[in-house]
């Protein structure tokens, strides 16, 4: 059911503490880590704790959760002393969308080419 931890997600291992991650900050209802694979030299990921597929089903069903993630990235640039960054919601597979829980890059520490691939 959206918004329950799914077994075969790995986000909601992460949120667990199931699987290991470089967890860089934590609120009572975000959490953001390193990226395994960076694009960027900060590239941070934010998720929900609560499990949606993407940032529409996030937002339709927690507004507030979701305002939470877009402050959390925020956040994350400050922390990261970025004066310049990018937040990016991948949604679909066509866009590139690889994990099925809702989540915001947060990119920056070089320059970032507009408009993205
Ligand atoms: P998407 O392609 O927009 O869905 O983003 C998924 C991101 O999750 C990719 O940038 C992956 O590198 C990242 N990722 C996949 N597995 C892990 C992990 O175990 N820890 C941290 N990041 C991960």
């Amino acid at each position: 059911m959206a918004g329950e931890p799914q077994d075969d997600c790995l986000f909601c291992k992460i949120v667990a503490g199931q699987i290991p991650a470089t967890i860089v900050r934590e609120t009572d209802t975000t959490v953001a880590f390193q990226d395994i694979n960076p694009q960027a030299p900060t590239h941070v990921l934010v998720i929900p704790r609560v499990h949606h597929r993407d940032v529409a089903a996030l937002a339709a069903a927690e507004p507030a959760i979701t305002a939470d993630v877009l402050r959390e990235a925020g956040e994350v640039a400050a922390q990261e002393k970025l004066d310049s960054y990018r937040v990016v919601f991948n949604t679909g597979s066509g866009a590139g969308q690889t994990v099925w829980h809702a989540h915001a890059h947060v990119l920056g520490g070089r320059g970032l080419q507009w408009p993205p691939g």
